[in-house]
């Protein structure tokens, strides 16, 4: 039964990691998954966009949040479990490899010269110079990704386009805490804590609104 599986990826999904520029807070939560929760706008073992086939269901297997189109898509992460992470993993390299913000390895400085090895942990795109640094990686992952955090937010925080607008509240006014916080190697700036906790929650139904906007802010160059 996929059942045992469900996990309610509401609201822990990566609180733990706090943001570029606040102080996070410890949510109470019996077994959250880690890192970026599921951001794809498509199922996690097919290429269906989720919600044409009814509700997508939310699954936390290994500690990662994935999301299927269908109750047989989810069902695989039991048959299939290395052929879905694998398959997850691959479309999330490909989404996440343009906003990769360093060209040196996040674990040891390094360049990371022409064929860089790419490795996902929870739902992330990390860059390394060599298969020596994945072990490093997965030993110290929440320093690692807070790390990523801040050179995502460096590289991405001066030509991000919704510099004054939150995703989920609309203006960002001068006496608001405002937040930079990172999903899938993307910037998302919000107006409050609440706002954070909508966005890490559901990735999916902001991040294609920010990725438009820095393209057509890009494109305007
Ligand atoms: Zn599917
Ligand atoms: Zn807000």
């Amino acid at each position: 039964m996929i059942r045992r599986y469900l996990v309610l990826a509401i609201l822990p999904v990566a609180l733990l990691l706090g943001a570029c520029a606040a102080t996070p807070s410890a949510e109470p939560s019996a077994s959250p998954p880690s890192g970026d929760g599921y951001y794809l706008p498509t199922c996690a073992a097919c290429d269906t966009l989720l919600g044409t086939r009814g509700e997508a269901l939310d699954v936390v297997h290994r500690g990662r949040a994935l999301r299927f189109c269908t109750q047989a898509c989810a069902d695989r992460v039991r048959t299939d479990p290395d052929g879905v992470h694998a398959f997850a993993d691959a479309k999330m390299r490909d989404d996440q490899r343009s906003h990769y913000p360093l060209d040196t390895s996040i674990v040891s400085g390094v360049s990371l010269g022409p064929a860089p090895i790419e490795v996902i942990v929870g739902n992330r795109l990390f860059r390394l110079a060599s298969r020596d640094e994945v072990a490093p990686l997965l030993r110290d992952s929440k320093v690692v990704f807070e790390r990523l955090d801040r050179a995502v937010c460096e590289a991405q925080s001066p030509r991000y386009a919704m510099q004054h607008k939150c995703p989920v509240q609309g203006d960002i006014l001068p006496g608001d805490t405002m937040i930079d916080l990172v999903v899938a190697n993307r910037m998302i700036r919000v107006c409050c804590r609440r706002c954070e906790v909508m966005v890490r929650a559901r990735p999916y139904q902001y991040l294609g609104m920010i990725d438009y906007a820095n393209r057509s802010k890009t494109e305007a160059h």
